[in-house]
């Protein structure tokens, strides 16, 4: 009995530990291991894709162990019938594959295909019949290019200027939509209607003589258009100056500028102006790009301004657009681009806004001194430098009419004047032509009143 009773108790020791050992055999070794294949298409986990009928949809699946087989069927719209694409049997850890779903024929109307994945891998587990993975992923058929036509342009656009465009762009599946203006990006705003946009675009000065500007709309497909406006662009000469730098200019404003904003680890006066000129003034710069790149996505029903006057009897004392070289000893050390237009009258003479705003920017600038920014609404910018006094903060509301701040010296000014500089989406503009009535009428506001015609005939 009591040998018996050792018997069991033996047999019921080695039982569990057998029982442990392969418990921990299957809980811990790779072979039974429980991660199922991952599948996706096109690099994403969407349960629904489109489809242009033309590029290729690509095929991945995963496992951490090892895949073992992949089944891939079809069916048209919402057939029952399941064609096999693939039946494979795989090796390895991934498998890519282009998908040949059956183009749709001419006039055959197919609005979406029904994919089904199976995979397995070379897991043990599930009484070794692997770890499966299915999918069903619906194929929305679009092979429709977006539709984009232009309603009204600006008739001309003149190098380093600004010009309009309100047009019409339509897709059921639309995900992308700006103005391309010689690579560089436009954001456009709705305008009236579904389906209408309007936008200000620039042509930076420094992108040389050659112009284009299309409007890029794209769908989730990947049907792309690319619609020129038909713009006329007129080239212009801006002038180019060279500077000769004395050491007192050096010595002055520059150096303060220099220890205010550097490491004052240089000690040669060449280099310490072109830290200034070039360095200081790219970074003064970048910061004022990133401030009037932005534009509000809100519709846009009108859009109206005065003819800008930014300086009361205010002469000029430099144009926008000056290419300037600087000279010390001799030697060329130094270029920069004047982005505004500077007018002087009396000393610390009120800044008073033409058109309402919003403030954006309120702060010191480096170069550009006590810097204001302000909104104007369309991805339109003004901006005022060198001031000394500001009677307003960042997110004030102003009015036309009233008295921003004083002109002055602060930055890099040598006589108390106003640098005035006008943005558009981050390029700086011509001045000028937001400060003459006859092109703002010519090139803005004449394009908006035609857009408006035709749009509310349709
Ligand atoms: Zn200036």
């Amino acid at each position: 009995m009591r040998n018996r009773n050792k018997k069991t108790k033996i047999t019921i020791f080695f039982s569990i530990i057998i029982v442990v050992v392969l418990a921990s055999f299957i809980a811990f070794s790779n072979t039974f291991e429980r991660i199922a294949p991952n599948i996706s298409l096109d690099n994403n986990q969407e349960d629904t894709i489109y489809w242009n009928a033309r590029d290729k949809i690509n095929l991945k699946v995963e496992d951490n162990l090892g895949l073992k087989n992949l089944k891939v069927e079809f069916s048209k719209d919402n057939e029952e019938t399941k064609n096999i694409l693939i039946n494979k049997t795989l090796n390895g850890k991934e498998f890519n594959v282009e998908l040949d779903l059956p183009k749709p024929k001419f006039n055959e109307k197919l609005d979406k295909y029904t994919i089904y994945i199976k995979a397995n891998d070379k897991s043990l587990w599930n009484w070794f019949g692997g770890n499966v993975s299915e999918k069903i992923i619906n194929v929305i058929v679009d092979n429709k290019k977006p539709q984009v036509s232009v309603i009204a342009n600006s008739y001309n656009i003149t190098q380093g200027g600004a010009a309009s465009v309100v047009f019409y762009a339509q897709d059921d599946n639309l995900t992308d939509l700006y103005i391309e203006v010689n690579n560089r990006i436009f954001k456009v705003v709705p305008f009236m209607k579904d389906d209408y946009y309007i936008a200000l675009i620039a042509w930076d000065l420094r992108d040389g003589d050659e112009f284009e500007a299309r409007i890029v709309a794209k769908d989730k497909a990947n049907n792309i258009i690319k619609e020129r406006i038909p713009y006329y662009y007129s080239n212009k000469k801006y002038k180019v100056s060279h500077i000769e730098v004395g050491d007192a200019f050096i010595d002055g404003k520059i150096r303060d500028l220099y220890e205010a904003n550097s490491d004052n680890s240089l000690s040669d006066r060449a280099l310490i102006f072109d830290f200034v000129n070039a360095k200081l003034r790219q970074e003064n710069e970048k910061l004022i790009h990133k401030v009037t790149q932005v534009v509000s996505n809100e519709l846009v029903t009108d859009f109206k301004l005065n003819a800008f006057l930014p300086l009361k009897n205010g002469m000029k004392v430099a144009d926008f657009g000056d290419h300037r070289y600087y000279k010390y000893n001799g030697n060329q050390i130094s270029e920069s681009y004047h982005m505004g237009l500077d007018l002087a009258s009396t000393k610390m003479a009120p800044i008073v806004l033409g058109n309402d705003g919003k403030i954006v920017f309120a702060q010191d600038n480096g170069i550009y001194g006590l810097n204001l920014i302000i909104d104007h609404g369309l991805g339109l910018y003004t901006l005022y430098g060198h001031c000394t006094k500001k009677n307003v903060e960042i997110g004030d509301i102003v009015n036309a009419k009233s008295t921003i701040a004083n002109t002055g010296t602060s930055g890099l000014a040598l006589g108390d004047h106003l640098h005035f500089g006008v943005l558009v989406q981050g390029v700086e503009v011509r001045p000028e032509e937001w400060m003459d009535t006859k092109w703002l009428n010519d090139n803005i506001f004449g394009i908006i009143k035609k857009a408006k015609e035709v749009i509310n005939k349709k």
